[in-house]
């Protein structure tokens, strides 16, 4: 199997104008989040091309958008057509993350494409290595970091009687994850929210005024990283998380 095929379920460059396979022209303006970002990614889509991040999630996911030239603009020198490689057609939209793993890529060709089809051949053969390269990266690092943050409980807040905190948590961030539980959590309920949902801060009426009433007498349990919110929940409560029906609908 054609290994740049893998993945998404399609290839990449087949929603590229003749699925890839011509000269569209040189990306224009001088900033990827606001010019030539959008003009690659009206093609590839807004997530990065190599780990499949959705970069249009929340603002600092938009943050981290980047194009890169899949046959990297530095082998014109070894001889490859300017207008090849700078073309829209050799250009993702990925993240900051996986263009820094692939900072330190080489092209192991030694032949020069002499037409545009060889060129082609040549991008979907590096497009490959590189998502491969990517996502080995992507697995060491998220190791290296698992087991760096296993050991701290700093990536999971606790918020007891303190809405205000509370609020200002889940605004800072809109990607995280909210478990609603009891102030001693019981695995009966431990109901997972996404930041955003909106029941997890209704207001309700008491005295005839709206108040809060998020982390009393139930309590949040918050991380942007799900995988220590399934952790906490396994080994501090002995239980397993349970999606909330409003905002979790989508998962698993
Ligand atoms: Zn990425
Ligand atoms: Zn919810």
């Amino acid at each position: 199997m054609d290994g740049s095929r893998e993945g998404f379920g399609m290839f990449i460059f087949d929603n590229y104008p003749d699925r890839g396979r011509r000269l569209v022209g040189r990306p224009q303006g001088a900033t990827a989040r606001h010019n030539y970002g959008p003009q690659v990614a009206q093609y590839c889509g807004w997530n990065c091309a190599y780990c499949g991040r959705d970069l249009l999630t929340c603002y600092e996911s938009w943050l981290d958008l980047q194009v890169d030239h899949v046959v990297p603009t530095y082998s014109t020198r070894d001889g490859i057509r300017e207008d090849w490689v700078c073309d829209i057609a050799n250009c993702v939209v990925c993240c900051a993350a996986c263009n820094t793993f692939l900072n330190g890529y080489r092209i192991q060709e030694a032949r020069i494409p002499s037409t545009e089809a060889e060129f082609f051949q040549l991008r979907d053969r590096v497009f490959a290595e590189k998502k491969e390269l990517a996502c080995k990266r992507h697995k060491e690092e998220r190791n290296y970091w698992r087991q760096k943050t296993m050991r701290s409980v700093e990536s999971i807040q606790v918020f007891m009687d303190n809405d205000s905190a509370f609020l200002q948590w889940v605004l800072d961030n809109p990607c995280g994850f909210v478990v609603n539980c009891y102030e001693k959590p019981s695995p009966k309920y431990l109901i997972l929210h996404t930041a955003k949902c909106k029941t997890i801060r209704r207001l309700v009426k008491r005295d005839g005024n709206w108040v809060s009433n998020w982390t009393k007498p139930f309590i949040k349990v918050c991380s942007t990283d799900i995988t220590q919110l399934e952790e906490w929940a396994k080994t501090q409560v002995g239980g397993e998380l349970q999606p909330c029906g409003v905002c979790n609908k989508g998962r698993e």
